[in-house]
């Protein structure tokens, strides 16, 4: 008999964590079976159409793409065969509030000198800062991003020497901010890698200055964006595991986990039991443990963290085309550092936020009919522990927004609106089942944050966890790599 063939395993959510996680487990020998409450794939990462136009709903920023080709790789399949993806090579465009535009190239000399060009910071000044970064990344991500950072004898191992002592150094204690004010001494600089804070959903006048490390993943290592959009990463990942046989089962939310003798046997979902060798969880860890663990205790000092912001989104399908926006334009507030204070403390929805637009037909010519854009136009909003008042909030900020627009681009955005499709914080929380319609679970606000993020394992023997709420944290890359934690430890049966 084939013990390989015997294992079961179900997984709890088909967000990009849980399908990586599905194909890693099967790769190891699992009978996989995914159950998922949405009546598809994908989580935070969908799309949305509207007569010929198409739009990513999540995330549209894509770092790190060998992280998906690994999946396919796995299975010794070509991943160009199921997607593709180019480099980006203006990652950002940064609009000030005095008409200053700053283009964030992707390559790092070219940004370099568009910076000496429009701040007057040398342009070795910035090369210089990235190199940093990368330095410090290559040092530490194979330690806390990559490994199971609770399991401290992974931790404290000689060959980690180097990378300790690196982040010893008390700058790591500063703020991004801090660090960045002292580096640059420039306002527009500052600014703009400061807002590598809110990639996920965090404060930078409060985040460690370690952070700046994701400056160096668009810069040195390149943004990209797959040739169909966003969506094409999880379409692709499930087309893959289809073909590898896993189930999956939709518009099936698991009730809860069943835990005999403080092991996980399996899940109930609609009304039946199902059980498996390994439960492994990629739903939102705080609901995990308040919807299905009930009778469980659960462990606060991972769940009670600061989550970070949620986001009002707005998809506009946009008569005209816009020439001076690219794929990616932030129009920033003029005081960055009074909208996280009211994010983060008065928890409010500030009232001159700094806008986020994601134009993808400029690049994926068949998002948008000719003649027409497809705008994702974002703001960051308080999570929903927020307790201000709701009554017009949208209406309200969206007037904001539409004002603000206008006044950067010169133009009256409205005439140019013929559709539009409006996603809220509640709506984040309702769909996606993310706790207080926060976009990656845990802030990463304190030095230890990384710490207090949940584990990939659990005080329940044979219960995992995967996805954008535990370690090693949110975003696409991020969340593969939890996927990768997660079932590794599944393998080596630890800790
Ligand atoms: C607006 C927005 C913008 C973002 N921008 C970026 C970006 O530019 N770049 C980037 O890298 N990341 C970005 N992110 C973050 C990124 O989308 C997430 O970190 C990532 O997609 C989370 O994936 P996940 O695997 O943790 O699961 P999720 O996507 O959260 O999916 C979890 C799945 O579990 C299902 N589920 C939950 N509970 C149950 C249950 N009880 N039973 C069955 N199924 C259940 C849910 O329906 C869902 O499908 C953004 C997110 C949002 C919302």
């Amino acid at each position: 008999m084939n013990n390989k063939t015997e294992k079961k395993a179900i997984i709890i959510g088909a967000g990009i964590a849980g399908i990586a996680a599905a194909l890693r487990l099967k790769k190891q020998g699992f009978e996989v079976t995914v159950f998922e409450s949405a009546a598809t794939f994908g989580g935070k990462i969908k799309e949305y159409c509207w007569q010929n136009f198409r739009f990513d709903t999540g995330p549209s920023l894509f770092t790190l793409p060998h992280l998906v080709d690994e999946l396919f790789e796995l299975f010794d399949k070509n991943p160009r065969k199921y997607f593709t993806y180019s480099q980006l090579p203006l990652v950002t465009k940064y609009f000030y509030t005095d008409d200053l535009v700053i283009e964030s190239f992707s390559d790092a000399k070219k940004f370099a000198i568009e910076a000496e060009t429009k701040t007057k910071v040398k342009a070795k000044t910035v090369l210089r800062f990235l190199e940093m970064q990368k330095k410090t990344y290559n040092l530490l991500a194979p330690i806390f991003l990559e490994n199971p950072i609770h399991i401290f004898s992974r931790l404290l191992k000689w060959k980690n020497v180097p990378a300790l002592i690196h982040v010893s150094n008390p700058r790591f204690l500063f703020s991004l901010h801090r660090v960045n004010q002292r580096f640059f001494k420039n306002d527009y600089l500052v600014k703009l890698f400061n807002r590598y804070g809110t990639y996920n959903g965090s404060n930078p006048y409060k985040m460690p200055s370690l952070f700046n490390i994701i400056s160096h993943l668009e810069h040195n290592v390149g943004a990209y964006l797959p040739e169909n959009g966003i969506f094409t990463i999880p379409k692709s990942l499930y087309q893959l595991a289809q073909e590898q046989g896993i189930n999956f089962r939709f518009d099936s939310f698991v009730d809860e986990i069943i835990v005999e003798n403080n092991s996980a046997k399996g899940i109930k979902s609609c009304g039946e039991s199902y059980f498996a060798d390994v439960v492994l969880s990629n739903m939102d860890a705080n609901f995990t443990y308040q919807k299905l663990l009930k009778t469980k205790k659960p462990p606060k000092i991972y769940l009670e963290n600061e989550k970070s912001t949620s986001a009002l989104i707005f998809h506009w399908a946009i008569k005209g085309n816009f020439e001076q926006l690219d794929v990616h334009n932030i129009l920033f507030a003029a005081d960055y550092k009074a909208e996280f204070e009211h994010l983060f403390g008065k928890k409010i929805t500030f009232s001159d936020p700094t806008i986020y637009i994601y134009v993808s037909s400029k690049t994926v010519p068949t998002d948008a009919p000719s003649g027409y854009e497809n705008w994702f136009v974002m703001i960051n909003m308080p999570n929903l522990s927020s307790t201000q008042n709701q009554e017009n909030l949208i209406e309200n900020t969206k007037n904001i927004i539409l004002k603000k627009i206008n006044k950067f681009l010169k133009t009256d955005i409205e005439k140019h609106i013929i559709h539009e499709n409006i996603t809220t914080p509640i709506d984040l929380q309702n769909t996606t089942h993310s706790y207080l319609g926060s976009l990656y679970g845990g802030s990463s606000n304190s030095i230890l944050s990384a710490f207090f993020r949940h584990p990939n394992f659990s005080k329940i023997e044979n219960l995992y966890f995967c996805g954008g709420t535990v370690h090693p944290g949110g975003g696409i890359p991020l969340c593969l790599l939890s996927a990768k934690i997660a079932t590794d430890l599944v393998k080596q049966k630890t800790p």
